[in-house]
């Protein structure tokens, strides 16, 4: 046997086992003996149940009694009796049925899980459950878990494993030795061993360490290479004209802040490069990156080149194409606009516009990179809010050129140093911290929902001095399974009662395009109060005259998210209020606190990466991709270690293809992040 073996040769893997497997990717020995734990169990701390307190929890006890009811669609609530000589609880289980099965053995078990006051009792929720009699003793009892694959048991994974250790001993060296020496990291048989069959919590940490390590310099590795390919290319020269610049500046209504005359500064300097820009300019929300977009649109039109500005949403589009008309028109720039709701002659006219370059500024959707348009010398190009595009879309759009185009992705989601390290390595960045000048900082407040008479009282009193607000839910339509305000439900509501004196509009998703645009126009306009949408508001809307952000349901959306929507508002010289209501009267979480403390995106970012991961809020799109199994973007300290490993690796002139796994794995992430 060996690491290209079948998984289906090793004892007590059946046909059907090996089946089950094989689904999950699993194939070969190898295979099962690179599939990382995803978390561990920790039973080595046993309280008696006389004795727990609030807080995560591990005892050892038995199941008296447990019962499964249907609470409504799609929710099973399980509740067992546990005992343990000391005393009993109440453990619940969400939609876990199968847990009356395993538990009625009458066994003893190891329950962990977080014991808590729900539904007006402390309990213990969604404990994990393992048999006293499997748990190995002569260990700290810390038990892998592994990914959930159908059918399949962690149980099952560690005995499986249990027989292939000494297979473990023979995996090769992946990293370069002198970084293992270096870093003082353990061997990758040794991490692997420690991670499938941990003895104490010190090695887990130094086999997870290991290979967070080797993912991370893998990754980065991949973005210094990309970095270095991308220097090779041919890009278009794009001068710097100081006077088209004076020009567009003297004519704005307002004066650039700081970081936004350094960050056109970068822009412009990168166009003069023979190598294409790719560059990141990321702004907290309100920071006005939009003005620095239209400022290098200006100079690549004065040289004759398009440039392509593509947004996530048809409402972002358009509001962008507006402002980018308005700054640029008076240079007798043309701006166009393309999106799905744009259709037949006048489409027609718009490619052709587009492909003969009468439009020099192409404003759109993900329509923009259909196949049907071509465009006329394309020198630079805008991708807002672009974590919400793949790697795919940009590259798609890159290719309308016939050089490599300038690149520029804005996004108002402040990254943390690290993920922006990882995730957008072969990015130089650029920073809007600093709003512009006279805006007073947003005021927040977390409402109960008890409370929104008051709430409505100061909403009106906005209104009547003349500003707007926003009223946010999570839903379109209700749900008769819960209680979550839906836009539709609010709107007839507030239209109904409260508001009955005001002008109100509804926006969400689902209405037609046209039907969208025409909402967001009276709303800017003035002539709409108050605007009930769903989050399609939250990326990018710029209404200065409004002034308060009523947030329903708040506890549902993340912090990044929250912060996101705020940004609608304080974007005048106007006060702006931001108010969050809760779902329930109970005490409010920890985001909805670190949100009302602070206005500070890129302090709530950290705070959110903490708190949550990054798979979570930077989308699938990009980390999901990466499919990093063991590091996580919070690993800052290693995360600077893998990176400058990675720049001396490259420094060093080491042949990669020397280390042939490595190399693989290098690749794989060079094609997932690379730009071009
Ligand atoms: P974001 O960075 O969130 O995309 P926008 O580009 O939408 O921000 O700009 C927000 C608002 O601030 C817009 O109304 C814009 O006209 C205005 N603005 C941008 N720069 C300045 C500035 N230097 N001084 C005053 N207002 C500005
Ligand atoms: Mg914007």
């Amino acid at each position: 046997m060996n690491l290209v073996s079948e998984l289906q040769k090793v004892k007590g893997v059946g046909e059907k086992t090996g089946l089950q497997f094989a689904q999950a990717g699993i194939h070969t020995v190898g295979d099962l003996i690179t599939f990382l734990p995803r978390a561990f169990e920790d039973f080595s701390h046993v309280t008696g149940i006389t004795d727990i307190k609030p807080g995560k929890a591990t005892i050892k006890a038995h199941c008296e009694m447990i019962v499964t009811r249907p609470v409504r669609r799609g929710l099973r609530i399980t509740t067992a009796t546990l005992t343990d000589g000391t005393g009993k609880l109440q453990a619940v289980w969400f939609n876990q049925p199968y847990r009356e099965a395993q538990l009625k053995t009458g066994e003893e078990f190891f329950f962990s899980g977080e014991f808590e006051f729900n539904y007006n009792r402390y309990q213990l929720t969604n404990p994990s459950a393992e048999k006293v009699s499997e748990v190995p003793v002569q260990t700290d009892r810390v038990l892998p878990v592994y990914r959930a694959i159908k059918g399949l048991k962690s149980t099952l994974v560690r005995k499986i494993l249990d027989e292939l250790k000494p297979l473990v001993t023979m995996l090769p060296e992946t990293l370069p030795t002198t970084i293992v020496q270096k870093e003082k990291l353990l061997s990758r048989s040794d991490a692997i061993l420690a991670v499938h069959f941990p003895k104490t919590p010190e090695q887990i940490e130094s086999g997870r360490e290991r290979l967070a390590f080797e993912e991370l310099f893998e990754l980065l590795l991949a973005s210094q290479l990309n970095r270095q390919e991308n220097a090779k290319l041919e890009g278009w020269h794009i001068p710097f004209e100081q006077q088209v610049v004076k020009d567009f500046v003297a004519g704005l209504p307002f004066t650039l802040t700081g970081a936004q005359r350094i960050a056109a500064w970068d822009i412009l300097q990168d166009f003069e490069k023979s190598t294409p820009m790719n560059r990141l300019l990321q702004g907290d929300v309100g920071s006005g990156k939009t003005v620095v977009a239209g400022l290098a649109a200006r100079q690549a039109a004065h040289e004759g080149f398009q440039t392509a500005v593509m947004a996530p949403t048809e409402i972002l589009a358009s509001q962008h194409a507006e402002t980018l008309q308005k700054l640029l028109s008076p240079f007798g720039v043309t701006v166009g606009l393309l999106t799905g709701s744009v259709k037949g002659a006048a489409r027609k006219e718009l490619y052709k516009a587009i492909g003969n370059g009468d439009v020099q500024v192409v404003v759109g959707t993900h329509a923009l990179i259909q196949e049907t348009v071509s465009f006329h010398r394309l020198g630079f190009v805008v991708i807002d809010e672009q974590h919400r595009f793949g790697v795919k879309q940009r590259q798609e759009l890159l290719k309308k050129s016939e050089h490599m185009p300038h690149l520029l992705a804005m996004t108002a989601t402040p990254i943390p140093r690290s993920l922006a390290l990882t995730v957008y390595g072969e990015l130089d960045i650029s920073i809007l911290n600093e709003l512009p000048k006279g805006r007073l900082p947003i005021k927040t407040k977390i409402w109960s929902p008890n409370s929104r008479p008051q709430l409505y009282s100061l909403v009106d009193e906005e209104i009547t001095k003349g500003r707007q607000a926003y009223v946010i839910c999570s839903l379109i339509d209700d749900n008769p399974d819960n209680d979550i305000k839906s836009v539709q439900a609010e709107y007839k509501k507030l239209q109904n009662s409260v508001f009955k004196h005001r002008r109100i509009g509804l926006l969400h998703g689902k209405l037609a395009p046209g039907e969208k645009d025409a909402v967001m126009q009276l709303f800017a306009r003035g002539e709409l109060d108050i605007l009930v949408s769903t989050t399609v508001v939250e990326v990018g809307v710029d209404v200065p005259n409004a002034t308060v952000m009523v947030i329903e349901d708040a506890d549902r959306f993340g912090l990044s998210q929250l912060h996101q929507l705020r940004g609608r508002v304080g974007r005048s010289i106007h006060q702006s209020y931001c108010y969050l209501v809760t779902s329930t009267s109970a005490s409010p979480s920890q985001r909805l606190k670190e949100i009302e403390k602070s206005n500070d995106g890129f302090y709530l970012a950290e705070v959110d990466l903490s708190l949550r991961g990054a798979g979570e809020i930077y989308g699938h799109a990009q980390h999901g991709a990466l499919n990093l199994q063991i590091a996580t973007l919070a690993d800052t300290k290693l995360i600077a270690r893998a990176q400058s490993a990675a720049k001396a690796f490259v420094a060093s002139g080491a042949d990669l293809l020397e280390y042939k796994e490595l190399a693989a794995h290098v690749k794989k992430y060079q094609r997932l992040t690379t730009l071009n």
